[in-house]
């Protein structure tokens, strides 16, 4: 079920886990210390829900002047790479973080992870099981049925540790052993039932290379990773919850450093998927155009759409943390994202769709410059002069030769202003043979110059425009929503999230016409084109083509979801 969240207010900085961590500060529980931590697993890039745990570590440890540390939980060979390590460095210090000399991986431990299961097994509580995967999976019973105890369950600690080393040493393949945690296989919690901790795989990895042919699961790798940084306070989402019994008691028979566990609720929003596998599977079947696509959720593919990281860390404190799941709406990163490129963006003209305009009346060879404002929201960004002439371009849509009552715009005999120009007069509409408009023909009033008519007449529209002689072409991406349903899983049996795959999600306009001060203009930087959205230059950009991604409408649809009552 989709549940929008309601606007909360500024509190951001007083929610369930600041109180918690509050009161151990003042119980001193781990002394004046706070210690976070965001632990990726460098399987893909990162989204925004990922953005939501990293703006909650770091904040928490700045807000607390305690630490963050990023560690990589790469403990499966098979499906993590380097280029992921790299774009999750990039994307966390984009958004505005910074984890200092404290750039960890939990194959860093894998020697001590090795020994804390040495120290188990000598303990008596960990055991080799030649159980197959299948069987081990059929051993362990149900929610409502015990499981049963292994076999091997009682292999001496002598044998165990003789067998855990040859696991180490090569001497079995794949599958052939797996180290367990003996703990109880009659658990009401599953992951109590003597769960596997060391799994034998004969890979590469992308930092210890062949060194290791066992390696731990992500349960024997996390909590000690924890524990081993001293992180104080280990943040995690609400699935990690029944996982907990099971870090405490690793941490107690290890008699380690304690961390303590705080679940949260993970965000969703509409619209899309968060899940590096959906994600994957858009990339590698090529849906989008890769990770950085502007239509993904990535942190990465909303950097390249112009999505400021200050709209996202806004963002995420807005939505707060909870314990219970909800889907954050589009529509409310959206509002975010206007609200800073409001006053930050330069504002330029651009038409999208241009429809040719001869103004009858204006002198042949002409050229004036008139003055406009770059962005009324910050009077220090100052003016510049744009280019007028004869010949200029126009929406297209902002012409009807037939125009339905409320549409003020150009019509025969219609007169509106251009933006910073003049009033102008529409004479006629040239057709081609199919009767489809291809050039307006007008007249210009002259003393109408700068936009207002002295004898105070006047106009219901004023229009964007170019001049046609100065403008350059442009290539524009118009994004929709990637996906036709608010909740892309919400899908019949057997049926695939990839069937509400949007087929309109991207619309390329190639002949576009933008005001020549566009020219050169660096990638990354985003404009507001008047009357149309935001636009930011994309890397696809060159100096023989101009590209821009629209990053947003100006269209706020939050502020009417939430006057509306907020709620579905
Ligand atoms: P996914 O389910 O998208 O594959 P993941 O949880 O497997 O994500 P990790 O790399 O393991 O991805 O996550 C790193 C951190 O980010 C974890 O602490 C995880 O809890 C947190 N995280 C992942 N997804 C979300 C989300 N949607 N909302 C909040 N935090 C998240
Ligand atoms: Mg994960």
């Amino acid at each position: 079920m989709i549940e929008l969240i309601m606007d909360t207010g500024e509190n951001k900085k007083n929610d369930f886990i600041r109180e918690i961590i509050r009161e151990d500060l003042k119980t001193e529980k781990y002394g004046k210390k706070v210690h976070t931590r965001f632990p990726p697993e460098p399987n893909g890039y990162l989204h925004i829900g990922h953005a939501k745990s990293i703006c909650l570590n770091f904040s928490i440890a700045e807000e607390f002047g305690g630490r963050c540390n990023l560690r990589f939980d790469d403990t499966n060979p098979e499906k993590e790479e380097e280029e992921y390590v790299n774009s999750i460095k990039e994307d966390i210090k984009w958004l505005g973080f910074d984890w200092e000399d404290r750039e960890y991986y939990a194959s860093d431990y894998f020697e001590q992870l090795y020994d804390f299961a040495v120290v188990l097994i000598k303990k008596g509580k960990a055991f080799v099981c030649d159980l197959t995967a299948e069987e081990i999976s059929e051993y362990r019973g149900t929610l409502t049925a015990p499981g049963k105890e292994s076999p091997y369950r009682n292999r001496t600690a002598e044998e165990n540790l003789r067998l855990f080393a040859e696991m180490r040493e090569g001497k079995y393949p794949n599958g052939a052993k797996v180290l367990r945690a003996k703990i109880d296989m009659v658990s009401p919690n599953l992951n109590m039932r003597d769960p596997v901790i060391y799994r034998i795989l004969h890979s590469s990895h992308h930092r210890t290379g062949n060194k290791w042919c066992i390696y731990p699961t992500y349960d024997w790798a996390h909590g000690q990773s924890d524990s081993i940084e001293g992180i104080t306070h280990s943040i995690c989402t609400l699935e990690f919850e029944v996982h907990r019994p099971l870090y405490d008691w690793f941490i107690e028979q290890l008699g380690i450093h304690h961390p303590r566990q705080i679940e949260f609720a993970r965000l969703n929003l509409t619209y899309t998927v968060m899940s590096k596998r959906r994600l994957l599977e858009l990339v590698e079947e090529k849906h989008v155009s890769g990770w950085d696509d502007p239509r993904m959720p990535t942190i990465s593919g909303m950097r390249r759409r112009g999505y400021p990281s200050e709209a996202i860390r806004n963002f995420c404190s807005r939505i707060g943390v909870a314990k219970t799941e909800s889907t954050a709406d589009m529509a409310l990163l959206e509002h975010f994202v206007r609200d800073i490129l409001n006053k930050s963006a330069s504002r330029v003209m651009g038409v999208m769709r241009p429809l040719k305009v001869v103004i009858d009346n204006y002198p042949e060879g002409k050229t004036e410059e008139l003055s406009a404002v770059n962005n009324p929201e910050d009077p220090s960004a100052g003016t510049r002069k744009i280019l007028f002439s004869k010949v200029i371009y126009i929406e297209k849509d902002d012409f009807m030769e037939e125009p339905p009552k409320k549409f003020y715009r150009l019509a025969p005999g219609r007169e509106v202003r251009l933006r910073y120009a003049y009033f102008i007069k529409c004479i006629s509409a040239a057709k081609d043979s199919e009767g489809r408009v291809t050039e307006l023909h007008c007249t210009y009033d002259p003393a109408t110059k700068g936009g207002d008519a002295p004898d105070g007449r006047k106009v219901k529209a004023t229009l964007h425009w170019v001049s046609a002689t100065h403008c350059i072409t442009a290539e524009a991406r118009l994004y929709n929503s990637l996906f036709v349903k608010e909740n892309p899983l919400d899908i019949p049996e057997g049926g695939n999230f990839k069937e509400t795959l949007n087929p309109e999600s991207l619309e390329t306009l190639p002949e576009c016409r933008v005001e020549p001060s566009l020219t050169g203009a660096k990638s990354g930087t985003v404009y507001q084109f008047e009357r149309l959205g935001y636009f930011c230059v994309d890397a696809d950009a060159s100096d023989k083509k101009l590209v821009f991604n629209r990053t947003v409408t100006l269209k706020d649809d939050w502020a009417k979801i939430k006057n509306s009552g907020g709620l579905k």
